[in-house]
Protein backbone atom coordinates (compact mmCIF):
# COMPACT_ATOMS: atom_id res chain seq x y z
CA UNK A 1 0.00 0.00 0.00
CA UNK A 2 1.44 3.39 -1.26
CA UNK A 3 0.06 6.54 0.45
CA UNK A 4 1.33 10.05 -1.10
CA UNK A 5 0.24 13.59 -1.04
CA UNK A 6 -1.55 14.11 -4.64
CA UNK A 7 -0.45 16.14 -6.81
CA UNK A 8 -3.11 18.86 -7.75
CA UNK A 9 -6.28 17.49 -9.61
CA UNK A 10 -6.92 18.97 -12.53
CA UNK A 11 -10.45 18.95 -13.57
CA UNK A 12 -11.37 20.26 -9.72
CA UNK A 13 -9.27 23.26 -10.55
CA UNK A 14 -10.78 24.18 -13.42
CA UNK A 15 -14.19 23.79 -11.95
CA UNK A 16 -13.09 25.74 -9.05
CA UNK A 17 -11.76 28.47 -10.72
CA UNK A 18 -14.47 28.61 -12.87
CA UNK A 19 -17.08 28.47 -10.23
CA UNK A 20 -15.55 30.06 -7.09
CA UNK A 21 -15.14 33.29 -8.88
CA UNK A 22 -16.55 35.93 -5.95
CA UNK A 23 -15.27 34.43 -3.10
CA UNK A 24 -12.05 35.47 -2.85
CA UNK A 25 -9.86 32.15 -1.58
CA UNK A 26 -6.24 33.29 -0.20
CA UNK A 27 -3.68 30.80 -1.61
CA UNK A 28 -3.75 28.74 1.09
CA UNK A 29 -7.33 28.41 0.66
CA UNK A 30 -7.23 27.36 -2.97
CA UNK A 31 -4.22 24.79 -2.38
CA UNK A 32 -6.53 23.38 0.79
CA UNK A 33 -9.22 22.56 -2.07
CA UNK A 34 -7.42 21.95 -4.78
CA UNK A 35 -5.19 19.18 -3.45
CA UNK A 36 -6.44 15.72 -2.26
CA UNK A 37 -5.17 14.83 1.14
CA UNK A 38 -4.33 11.49 0.54
CA UNK A 39 -4.77 8.99 -2.31
CA UNK A 40 -3.99 4.92 -0.97
CA UNK A 41 -3.33 2.92 -4.06
CA UNK A 42 -3.01 -0.80 -3.39
CA UNK A 43 -1.94 -3.39 -5.79
CA UNK A 44 -3.81 -6.72 -4.70
CA UNK A 45 -2.95 -10.42 -6.52
CA UNK A 46 -6.12 -12.36 -6.28
CA UNK A 47 -6.59 -16.11 -7.19
CA UNK A 48 -9.03 -16.42 -10.28
CA UNK A 49 -11.23 -19.33 -10.65
CA UNK A 50 -9.00 -20.86 -12.98
CA UNK A 51 -6.38 -21.16 -10.69
CA UNK A 52 -4.49 -18.70 -11.96
CA UNK A 53 -3.56 -15.39 -10.21
CA UNK A 54 -4.51 -11.66 -11.03
CA UNK A 55 -3.04 -8.49 -9.86
CA UNK A 56 -5.24 -5.53 -9.67
CA UNK A 57 -4.81 -1.46 -8.35
CA UNK A 58 -6.84 -0.31 -5.94
CA UNK A 59 -7.02 3.49 -4.82
CA UNK A 60 -8.86 5.63 -2.38
CA UNK A 61 -9.01 9.04 -2.15
CA UNK A 62 -9.61 10.55 1.02
CA UNK A 63 -10.03 14.70 -0.13
CA UNK A 64 -10.50 16.55 3.21
CA UNK A 65 -11.71 15.71 6.54
CA UNK A 66 -12.41 19.07 7.79
CA UNK A 67 -15.68 18.44 8.44
CA UNK A 68 -15.28 14.57 10.16
CA UNK A 69 -14.54 11.28 8.12
CA UNK A 70 -14.00 11.64 4.58
CA UNK A 71 -17.11 9.70 2.83
CA UNK A 72 -17.86 8.69 -0.90
CA UNK A 73 -18.45 5.64 -3.03
CA UNK A 74 -16.16 2.66 -4.40
CA UNK A 75 -16.41 1.74 -8.05
CA UNK A 76 -15.62 -1.19 -10.04
CA UNK A 77 -14.15 -0.18 -13.77
CA UNK A 78 -11.90 -0.59 -16.19
CA UNK A 79 -10.85 3.26 -16.32
CA UNK A 80 -10.87 3.50 -12.80
CA UNK A 81 -7.74 5.96 -12.46
CA UNK A 82 -6.55 8.80 -9.91
CA UNK A 83 -7.56 11.66 -12.10
CA UNK A 84 -11.56 10.68 -12.44
CA UNK A 85 -11.13 9.57 -8.45
CA UNK A 86 -9.96 12.57 -6.98
CA UNK A 87 -12.48 14.60 -9.34
CA UNK A 88 -15.17 12.69 -7.87
CA UNK A 89 -14.02 12.80 -4.36
CA UNK A 90 -13.55 16.65 -4.92
CA UNK A 91 -17.98 16.65 -5.94
CA UNK A 92 -17.86 14.44 -2.81
CA UNK A 93 -16.23 16.68 -0.32
CA UNK A 94 -19.04 19.51 -1.81
CA UNK A 95 -22.10 17.67 -1.64
CA UNK A 96 -21.18 16.19 1.92
CA UNK A 97 -20.20 19.82 2.91
CA UNK A 98 -23.50 21.63 0.79
CA UNK A 99 -25.95 18.64 2.47
CA UNK A 100 -24.62 19.73 6.10
CA UNK A 101 -23.69 16.13 6.94
CA UNK A 102 -20.29 15.70 9.10
CA UNK A 103 -18.39 14.45 6.62
CA UNK A 104 -15.52 15.34 4.39
CA UNK A 105 -15.32 13.97 1.00
CA UNK A 106 -13.66 10.41 -0.35
CA UNK A 107 -14.06 8.41 -3.48
CA UNK A 108 -12.48 4.87 -4.26
CA UNK A 109 -12.16 2.03 -6.84
CA UNK A 110 -10.49 -0.92 -8.31
CA UNK A 111 -9.63 -1.32 -12.05
CA UNK A 112 -11.01 -4.08 -13.38
CA UNK A 113 -14.08 -5.17 -15.79
CA UNK A 114 -16.44 -6.93 -13.37
CA UNK A 115 -18.13 -8.04 -16.17
CA UNK A 116 -15.52 -10.63 -16.84
CA UNK A 117 -15.36 -11.70 -13.07
CA UNK A 118 -16.85 -14.25 -11.62
CA UNK A 119 -19.55 -13.83 -8.30
CA UNK A 120 -16.54 -15.62 -6.65
CA UNK A 121 -13.98 -13.65 -8.31
CA UNK A 122 -15.44 -10.40 -7.53
CA UNK A 123 -15.92 -11.27 -3.44
CA UNK A 124 -12.11 -12.55 -3.10
CA UNK A 125 -11.11 -9.06 -4.71
CA UNK A 126 -13.10 -7.07 -2.64
CA UNK A 127 -11.74 -8.86 0.36
CA UNK A 128 -8.19 -8.11 -1.11
CA UNK A 129 -9.22 -4.69 -1.00
CA UNK A 130 -10.34 -4.33 2.50
CA UNK A 131 -7.43 -5.88 3.50
CA UNK A 132 -4.71 -4.00 1.27
CA UNK A 133 -7.24 -0.42 3.11
CA UNK A 134 -6.39 -2.22 6.10
CA UNK A 135 -7.18 0.91 8.66
CA UNK A 136 -6.92 3.86 6.83
CA UNK A 137 -10.85 3.19 6.25
CA UNK A 138 -13.17 3.13 9.46
CA UNK A 139 -16.44 4.30 10.78
CA UNK A 140 -14.12 6.92 12.45
CA UNK A 141 -12.05 7.71 9.62
CA UNK A 142 -13.37 7.14 5.97
CA UNK A 143 -16.68 5.53 5.05
CA UNK A 144 -17.09 3.95 1.71
CA UNK A 145 -20.35 2.89 -0.30
CA UNK A 146 -21.30 1.33 -3.46
CA UNK A 147 -20.79 3.42 -6.78
CA UNK A 148 -20.91 1.86 -10.22
CA UNK A 149 -20.78 -1.46 -10.43
CA UNK A 150 -21.21 -2.26 -6.75
CA UNK A 151 -23.69 -2.71 -4.74
CA UNK A 152 -25.10 -4.09 -1.34
CA UNK A 153 -23.52 -6.77 -1.49
CA UNK A 154 -20.21 -5.76 -2.55
CA UNK A 155 -20.68 -3.49 0.87
CA UNK A 156 -21.67 -6.75 3.22
CA UNK A 157 -18.54 -8.52 1.56
CA UNK A 158 -16.59 -5.23 2.61
CA UNK A 159 -17.94 -5.44 6.15
CA UNK A 160 -17.43 -8.88 7.19
CA UNK A 161 -13.77 -8.91 5.77
CA UNK A 162 -13.71 -5.72 7.86
CA UNK A 163 -14.72 -7.25 10.93
CA UNK A 164 -12.51 -9.95 10.97
CA UNK A 165 -9.68 -7.92 10.35
CA UNK A 166 -10.65 -4.91 13.73
CA UNK A 167 -12.11 -7.87 15.30
CA UNK A 168 -15.30 -6.67 16.54
CA UNK A 169 -18.46 -5.29 14.85
CA UNK A 170 -17.94 -1.95 12.61
CA UNK A 171 -21.49 -2.20 10.25
CA UNK A 172 -21.05 1.76 10.31
CA UNK A 173 -17.46 1.16 8.74
CA UNK A 174 -19.48 1.12 4.82
CA UNK A 175 -23.15 2.18 4.00
CA UNK A 176 -25.24 0.70 1.22
CA UNK A 177 -25.45 -2.21 2.89
CA UNK A 178 -28.37 -4.88 2.71
CA UNK A 179 -31.26 -4.12 5.19
CA UNK A 180 -30.43 -7.60 6.38
CA UNK A 181 -26.70 -6.31 7.07
CA UNK A 182 -27.57 -2.95 8.57
CA UNK A 183 -28.89 -1.08 5.87
CA UNK A 184 -31.36 1.84 6.04
CA UNK A 185 -34.91 1.65 4.51
CA UNK A 186 -35.28 4.01 2.24
CA UNK A 187 -31.34 4.17 0.90
CA UNK A 188 -32.46 2.47 -2.76
CA UNK A 189 -34.94 5.03 -3.80
CA UNK A 190 -33.31 7.77 -1.80
CA UNK A 191 -30.82 9.88 -5.04
CA UNK A 192 -33.51 9.78 -7.34
CA UNK A 193 -36.36 10.96 -4.42
CA UNK A 194 -34.08 13.44 -3.65
CA UNK A 195 -34.15 14.47 -7.31
CA UNK A 196 -37.79 14.38 -7.06
CA UNK A 197 -38.46 16.42 -3.92
CA UNK A 198 -36.65 19.58 -5.67
CA UNK A 199 -38.19 18.84 -9.27
CA UNK A 200 -41.39 19.59 -6.96
CA UNK A 201 -40.36 22.44 -5.27
CA UNK A 202 -39.37 24.36 -8.53
CA UNK A 203 -41.81 23.53 -10.74
CA UNK A 204 -43.99 25.04 -7.49
CA UNK A 205 -42.04 28.13 -7.45
CA UNK A 206 -42.74 28.88 -11.65
CA UNK A 207 -46.03 27.91 -11.36
CA UNK A 208 -45.88 24.77 -13.64
CA UNK A 209 -48.38 22.38 -13.01
CA UNK A 210 -46.79 18.78 -12.82
CA UNK A 211 -49.16 17.65 -15.80
CA UNK A 212 -47.89 20.28 -18.50
CA UNK A 213 -44.13 19.50 -16.91
CA UNK A 214 -42.80 17.10 -19.93
CA UNK A 215 -39.45 15.52 -18.73
CA UNK A 216 -36.50 13.63 -20.45
CA UNK A 217 -34.46 11.26 -18.42
CA UNK A 218 -31.44 9.69 -19.70
CA UNK A 219 -30.42 6.41 -17.69
CA UNK A 220 -33.10 4.02 -16.40
CA UNK A 221 -31.03 2.56 -13.75
CA UNK A 222 -31.45 2.92 -9.54
CA UNK A 223 -31.59 7.02 -10.27
CA UNK A 224 -32.89 7.48 -13.65
CA UNK A 225 -35.63 5.11 -12.76
CA UNK A 226 -36.64 5.78 -9.33
CA UNK A 227 -36.98 9.45 -10.58
CA UNK A 228 -39.06 8.09 -13.26
CA UNK A 229 -41.44 6.27 -11.19
CA UNK A 230 -41.61 9.27 -8.22
CA UNK A 231 -41.95 11.68 -10.88
CA UNK A 232 -45.13 9.82 -12.61
CA UNK A 233 -46.81 9.02 -9.22
CA UNK A 234 -46.56 12.76 -8.69
CA UNK A 235 -48.34 13.76 -12.05
CA UNK A 236 -45.62 15.41 -13.83
CA UNK A 237 -45.35 14.26 -17.68
CA UNK A 238 -42.73 11.70 -18.05
CA UNK A 239 -41.87 11.29 -22.32
CA UNK A 240 -38.40 9.87 -22.72
CA UNK A 241 -36.36 7.64 -20.82
CA UNK A 242 -33.04 6.04 -22.15
CA UNK A 243 -30.29 3.41 -21.42
CA UNK A 244 -26.64 2.68 -22.77
CA UNK A 245 -28.17 1.93 -26.24
CA UNK A 246 -30.67 4.16 -26.53
CA UNK A 247 -34.09 4.76 -25.43
CA UNK A 248 -37.91 5.64 -26.50
CA UNK A 249 -39.75 9.01 -26.72
CA UNK A 250 -43.56 9.01 -26.25
CA UNK A 251 -44.80 12.34 -26.55
CA UNK A 252 -48.35 12.08 -24.44
CA UNK A 253 -46.26 10.68 -21.39
CA UNK A 254 -45.59 7.04 -19.88
CA UNK A 255 -47.80 5.47 -17.93
CA UNK A 256 -47.04 4.76 -14.42
CA UNK A 257 -47.91 0.66 -15.40
CA UNK A 258 -46.03 0.64 -18.57
CA UNK A 259 -42.97 2.25 -16.03
CA UNK A 260 -43.39 -0.27 -13.38
CA UNK A 261 -43.45 -3.36 -16.02
CA UNK A 262 -40.62 -1.47 -18.03
CA UNK A 263 -38.42 -1.11 -14.30
CA UNK A 264 -39.04 -4.80 -13.23
CA UNK A 265 -38.37 -6.35 -16.36
CA UNK A 266 -35.37 -4.37 -17.28
CA UNK A 267 -36.77 -3.35 -20.21
CA UNK A 268 -38.55 -0.32 -21.93
CA UNK A 269 -41.81 0.98 -22.31
CA UNK A 270 -43.28 1.25 -25.73
CA UNK A 271 -42.32 4.60 -27.37
CA UNK A 272 -40.65 5.62 -30.67
CA UNK A 273 -37.27 4.94 -30.56
CA UNK A 274 -34.76 7.20 -30.22
CA UNK A 275 -30.75 8.01 -29.82
CA UNK A 276 -29.03 9.76 -26.30
CA UNK A 277 -28.06 12.44 -28.34
CA UNK A 278 -32.03 12.63 -29.90
CA UNK A 279 -33.18 12.74 -25.89
CA UNK A 280 -30.82 15.77 -25.01
CA UNK A 281 -32.70 17.85 -27.44
CA UNK A 282 -35.86 17.04 -26.83
CA UNK A 283 -38.44 19.79 -26.49
CA UNK A 284 -39.10 18.44 -23.00
CA UNK A 285 -39.78 21.61 -20.24
CA UNK A 286 -36.93 19.37 -18.14
CA UNK A 287 -33.94 17.23 -18.78
CA UNK A 288 -32.50 14.91 -16.16
CA UNK A 289 -28.89 13.40 -17.03
CA UNK A 290 -29.02 10.21 -15.02
CA UNK A 291 -26.70 8.12 -16.58
CA UNK A 292 -22.72 9.04 -17.16
CA UNK A 293 -20.58 11.80 -16.86
CA UNK A 294 -19.70 14.60 -19.92
CA UNK A 295 -23.01 13.82 -21.57
CA UNK A 296 -23.77 17.34 -22.20
CA UNK A 297 -20.76 19.24 -23.60
CA UNK A 298 -19.73 22.19 -25.84
CA UNK A 299 -20.76 20.47 -28.87
CA UNK A 300 -24.12 19.44 -28.16
CA UNK A 301 -25.28 21.91 -25.46
CA UNK A 302 -27.04 24.40 -28.13
CA UNK A 303 -29.54 21.40 -28.62
CA UNK A 304 -30.82 21.46 -25.62
CA UNK A 305 -34.33 22.59 -25.45
CA UNK A 306 -35.26 22.16 -21.66
CA UNK A 307 -35.50 25.52 -19.23
CA UNK A 308 -34.39 23.22 -16.35
CA UNK A 309 -31.94 20.61 -16.23
CA UNK A 310 -31.10 18.24 -13.19
CA UNK A 311 -28.21 17.14 -13.03
CA UNK A 312 -28.79 13.67 -11.38
CA UNK A 313 -25.70 11.91 -12.34
CA UNK A 314 -22.16 13.21 -11.32
CA UNK A 315 -20.77 16.10 -13.81
CA UNK A 316 -23.40 15.25 -16.88
CA UNK A 317 -22.55 18.91 -18.14
CA UNK A 318 -18.97 20.22 -18.95
CA UNK A 319 -17.59 23.47 -18.04
CA UNK A 320 -17.72 24.54 -21.84
CA UNK A 321 -21.20 23.31 -21.70
CA UNK A 322 -22.28 24.70 -18.49
CA UNK A 323 -21.31 28.10 -19.92
CA UNK A 324 -23.32 27.62 -23.00
CA UNK A 325 -26.59 27.07 -21.04
CA UNK A 326 -26.26 29.36 -18.72
CA UNK A 327 -25.99 32.12 -21.91
CA UNK A 328 -29.26 30.17 -23.34
CA UNK A 329 -30.88 31.19 -19.92
CA UNK A 330 -30.83 27.17 -19.03
CA UNK A 331 -31.46 26.90 -15.05
CA UNK A 332 -29.31 23.88 -13.87
CA UNK A 333 -29.84 22.43 -10.65
CA UNK A 334 -26.38 21.61 -9.67
CA UNK A 335 -25.30 17.64 -9.18
CA UNK A 336 -23.78 18.16 -5.56
CA UNK A 337 -27.35 19.78 -4.52
CA UNK A 338 -29.56 17.62 -7.35
CA UNK A 339 -28.00 14.03 -6.31
CA UNK A 340 -27.30 14.25 -2.72
CA UNK A 341 -30.19 12.54 -1.36
CA UNK A 342 -28.34 9.21 -1.91
CA UNK A 343 -25.81 10.39 0.85
CA UNK A 344 -28.05 11.81 3.27
CA UNK A 345 -29.18 8.56 3.89
CA UNK A 346 -26.51 7.03 3.77
CA UNK A 347 -25.44 9.53 7.02
CA UNK A 348 -28.87 8.55 8.28
CA UNK A 349 -27.53 4.66 7.71
CA UNK A 350 -24.12 5.32 9.59
CA UNK A 351 -26.02 7.11 12.51
CA UNK A 352 -28.84 4.20 12.72
CA UNK A 353 -25.74 1.69 12.95
CA UNK A 354 -23.90 3.44 15.90
CA UNK A 355 -27.02 3.57 17.57
CA UNK A 356 -27.88 0.58 17.17
CA UNK A 357 -31.51 1.53 15.77
CA UNK A 358 -33.55 0.73 12.69
CA UNK A 359 -36.09 3.79 11.49
CA UNK A 360 -38.93 3.38 9.79
CA UNK A 361 -39.01 4.49 5.99
CA UNK A 362 -41.34 7.47 6.26
CA UNK A 363 -39.32 8.28 8.85
CA UNK A 364 -36.37 8.04 6.38
CA UNK A 365 -37.99 9.92 3.27
CA UNK A 366 -39.49 12.85 5.69
CA UNK A 367 -36.15 13.80 6.73
CA UNK A 368 -34.38 13.11 3.39
CA UNK A 369 -37.24 15.87 1.76
CA UNK A 370 -36.62 18.51 5.26
CA UNK A 371 -32.52 18.14 4.60
CA UNK A 372 -32.96 18.74 -0.07
CA UNK A 373 -35.43 21.71 0.97
CA UNK A 374 -33.26 23.28 3.65
CA UNK A 375 -30.00 22.86 1.38
CA UNK A 376 -32.05 23.69 -1.80
CA UNK A 377 -33.11 27.24 0.17
CA UNK A 378 -29.97 28.01 1.50
CA UNK A 379 -28.45 27.32 -2.22
CA UNK A 380 -31.34 30.01 -3.77
CA UNK A 381 -30.74 32.79 -0.94
CA UNK A 382 -26.78 32.69 -1.71
CA UNK A 383 -28.11 32.99 -5.65
CA UNK A 384 -30.40 36.31 -4.87
CA UNK A 385 -26.95 37.46 -2.70
CA UNK A 386 -24.69 36.98 -5.02
CA UNK A 387 -26.62 37.19 -8.28
CA UNK A 388 -25.19 34.14 -9.99
CA UNK A 389 -26.05 30.18 -10.93
CA UNK A 390 -27.42 28.00 -8.16
CA UNK A 391 -24.03 26.15 -9.25
CA UNK A 392 -21.71 28.49 -8.22
CA UNK A 393 -24.30 29.55 -5.21
CA UNK A 394 -23.87 26.09 -4.42
CA UNK A 395 -20.12 26.06 -4.67
CA UNK A 396 -19.75 29.19 -2.36
CA UNK A 397 -22.03 27.71 0.38
CA UNK A 398 -20.42 24.01 0.25
CA UNK A 399 -17.07 26.17 -0.05
CA UNK A 400 -17.84 28.17 2.91
CA UNK A 401 -18.59 25.42 5.24
CA UNK A 402 -15.44 23.57 4.61
CA UNK A 403 -12.95 26.63 4.76
CA UNK A 404 -14.89 27.76 8.49
CA UNK A 405 -14.05 24.37 9.83
CA UNK A 406 -10.40 24.89 8.40
CA UNK A 407 -10.24 28.25 9.82
CA UNK A 408 -11.58 27.20 13.31
CA UNK A 409 -9.15 24.08 13.51
CA UNK A 410 -5.88 26.65 12.76
CA UNK A 411 -5.33 25.42 9.75
CA UNK A 412 -5.50 28.09 7.12
P1 LIG B 1 -27.03 2.46 -12.73
O1 LIG B 1 -25.89 1.62 -13.16
O2 LIG B 1 -28.12 1.84 -11.92
O3 LIG B 1 -27.75 3.10 -14.02
C1 LIG B 1 -27.04 3.77 -15.01
C2 LIG B 1 -27.93 3.95 -16.22
O4 LIG B 1 -27.18 4.67 -17.21
C3 LIG B 1 -28.37 2.64 -16.88
O5 LIG B 1 -29.72 2.79 -17.28
C4 LIG B 1 -27.47 2.54 -18.10
O6 LIG B 1 -28.09 1.83 -19.18
C5 LIG B 1 -27.34 4.02 -18.45
N1 LIG B 1 -26.19 4.28 -19.31
C6 LIG B 1 -24.96 3.69 -19.28
N2 LIG B 1 -24.21 4.17 -20.27
C7 LIG B 1 -24.96 5.10 -20.93
C8 LIG B 1 -24.73 5.92 -22.04
N3 LIG B 1 -23.56 5.91 -22.70
N4 LIG B 1 -25.73 6.75 -22.42
C9 LIG B 1 -26.89 6.77 -21.77
N5 LIG B 1 -27.19 5.98 -20.74
C10 LIG B 1 -26.23 5.17 -20.32
O7 LIG B 1 -26.37 3.72 -11.99
P2 LIG B 1 -27.09 4.73 -10.99
O8 LIG B 1 -26.85 4.27 -9.59
O9 LIG B 1 -28.48 4.97 -11.44
O10 LIG B 1 -26.19 6.04 -11.17
C11 LIG B 1 -26.40 6.90 -12.28
C12 LIG B 1 -25.59 8.16 -12.09
O11 LIG B 1 -25.97 8.80 -10.88
C13 LIG B 1 -24.07 7.97 -11.99
O12 LIG B 1 -23.47 9.11 -12.58
C14 LIG B 1 -23.82 7.96 -10.51
O13 LIG B 1 -22.48 8.35 -10.22
C15 LIG B 1 -24.82 9.02 -10.06
N6 LIG B 1 -25.20 8.92 -8.66
C16 LIG B 1 -25.78 7.80 -8.18
C17 LIG B 1 -26.14 7.75 -6.85
C18 LIG B 1 -26.85 6.54 -6.28
O14 LIG B 1 -27.28 6.60 -5.13
N7 LIG B 1 -27.04 5.46 -7.05
C19 LIG B 1 -25.91 8.85 -6.00
C20 LIG B 1 -25.33 10.00 -6.53
C21 LIG B 1 -24.97 10.02 -7.87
Amino acid sequence: MHIINSPACGACQIRLLDVAQGLELSTKERAILEHAQRVVTTTMPVSMDDGSTRVFTGLRVQYNDALGPTKGGLRYHSEVDAGEVQELAFLMMLKNSLAGLPYGGGKGGITCDPKKLSTTELERLTRSFVRALGTTVGPETDIPAPDVNTGAQTMDWFVDEYEKMVGHPARAVVTGKSVSEGGSLGRDSATGRGGVYLLEKYAQEQGWSPKETTIAIQGFGNVGGWFARLAVELGFTVVAVSGSKGGVYAPEGLAKAALETALTSKTFPAGKEITNEELLALPVRVLVPSALAHQIHKYNASTVQAELVIEMANAPITVGADDILAQEKVVVIPDILANGGGVTVSYFEWVQNRAQESWEENKVNELLKKSMLDAYERVSVRRKKVGNTLRQAAYHESIERILNAERARGRV
